[in-house]
């Protein structure tokens, strides 16, 4: 039988990672320049901590939580970064450590998801909490720093959304009047839809059923039931918005998928690269009730998560990362496998990438395989470079060679690598 790998699971092959490191890396650099630092959580957690906080009545939980039944405890593997943050929080009472608390991660994520293009059940995120801090300036900025780094990654065809859920209050009243709108016409919802009517009827507006988009026509909108300090609180973040000059469309009927969210909640979507329908890249909001839900203290807090596929998918072929030059060593019998090994040593202490190949095969064929691998530069050494203490060293782009001490390898090495015109004249 062969051994596969699970449905929606994906291996990511080196080059692919490099892909993948280039994004971790700007995401890093970004979050760093706004005082996020690095948090890391395990993958594993009590099931009951996603009952609290990403919501029972959310989607992941009730469909896609991957559960590890032990007799003794119900555990899960991770669908989502922000509940194993705000546990960390509460536990180490970093609301008396310090009065902003600022984190980010990045790390694998489960969902028992159907797979399809963009949506798989691993998959990466990156993403930042914010604690202790109402806004609305933080949201701005916020919303800013992910703009930019869209931009940084030039991704193609990307749009910010933005809208405001309100408070607690707002959400009590726009959940009345969305019942009062539907109830009268339910039989028209989808089976899905009816259900949420009884226990989460904003999750309709977000239904990918034509039935429920029809049905969503007309809806009230959450929008005119914002309390005066929640319209105030949305109106201060567009004008930071406005200040910083990230471009912003407010669309009202951006719910989010997760239950815990309150006030501004936001998306980043691409229209280009190979993303196709699953567009949004990137999505958070703020969710000031959640910690105290928790049983922590009550404490304002924001968050987003960007999904790293996805991130990839919209980036399409602009996404090309270029390999740091190698040198090739191909030594000529094992009577010179200890001077090539020095050698070796001494390039790779100078940042170079080296590949020894001293598996014994013949020089036509050690060749071939540096120009598969890309290679710019290979020395070659035999008995008689051993024994004058000289190496060759071969420029694989300029197709010229040159015998130089052992002692000055390195150096020849490194000026071949880092000249643009590949030829040896200038390094002689
Ligand atoms: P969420 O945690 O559901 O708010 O999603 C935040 C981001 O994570 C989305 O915008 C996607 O980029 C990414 N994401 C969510 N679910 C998946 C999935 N099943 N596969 C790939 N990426 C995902």
């Amino acid at each position: 039988m062969k051994i596969r790998a699970v449905k929606g699971m994906n291996d990511i092959l080196p080059e692919e990672a490099r892909k993948f490191q280039r994004v971790e890396r700007v995401f890093r650099e970004t979050v760093e320049c706004y005082g996020f630092r690095e948090l890391r959580t395990p993958l594993v957690e009590d099931l009951s901590l996603f009952h609290k906080s990403t919501g029972e009545t959310s989607e992941v939980v009730q469909k896609q939580m991957f559960l590890l039944d032990r007799s003794d405890e119900r555990l899960a593997l991770r669908p989502e970064g922000t509940p194993s943050a705000a546990r960390v929080y509460i536990g180490n009472k970093m609301q008396a450590r310090e009065p902003v608390t600022k984190w980010f991660y990045i790390g694998p994520m489960f969902r028992a998801e159907r797979p399809q293009r963009g949506r798989y059940r691993q998959f990466y995120q990156a993403g930042c909490e914010l604690y202790g801090d109402p806004g609305p300036i933080c949201d701005a900025e916020m919303i800013d720093m992910l703009y930019r780094m869209t931009q940084k990654l030039a991704i193609p065809g990307c749009q910010v959304l933005i809208n405001t859920l309100g408070g607690a209050e707002a959400r009590l009243a726009y959940r009345t009047r969305l019942v009062e709108f539907f109830e009268p016409n339910k039989s028209a919802l989808s089976e899905h839809a009816r259900a949420r009517l009884l226990d989460n009827p904003l999750r309709i507006l977000d239904s990918k059923d034509p039935r429920d988009q029809e049905a969503c026509a007309g809806a009230p909108m959450l929008l005119d039931c914002l309390t005066p300090q929640d319209a105030e609180h949305f109106s201060m973040v567009q004008a930071a918005l406005r200040d910083l000059g990230t471009p912003f469309v407010v669309d009202p009927r951006l719910v989010r998928g997760l239950d815990y969210y309150t006030r501004t909640c936001f998306e980043i979507v691409s229209t280009g690269g190979e993303i196709g329908s699953q567009s949004a890249l990137l999505g958070g909001g703020r969710y000031d009730g959640m910690l105290e839900g928790l049983g922590g203290e009550p404490t304002p807090a924001i968050g987003f998560a960007m999904g790293l596929e996805r991130i990839l998918l919209a980036m399409g072929s602009a996404n090309t990362q270029e390999e740091p030059p190698l040198c090739f060593i191909a030594p000529l019998g094992s009577s010179t496998f200890g001077a090539c090994l020095k050698v070796a040593s001494r390039l790779r202490e100078s940042g170079v990438w080296v590949e020894l190949d001293a598996r014994g095969n013949s020089l036509k064929s050690m060749l071939r395989r540096a120009n598969n691998m890309g290679a710019r530069v290979a020395l070659v050494m035999g008995d008689a470079e051993l024994e004058g203490g000289t190496i060759q060293v071969k420029n694989l782009t300029g197709h010229d060679s040159t015998t130089v001490s052992q002692q000055d390898a390195p150096l020849h090495v490194l000026a071949l690598l880092h000249r643009k015109d590949q030829t040896s004249e200038a390094i002689s």
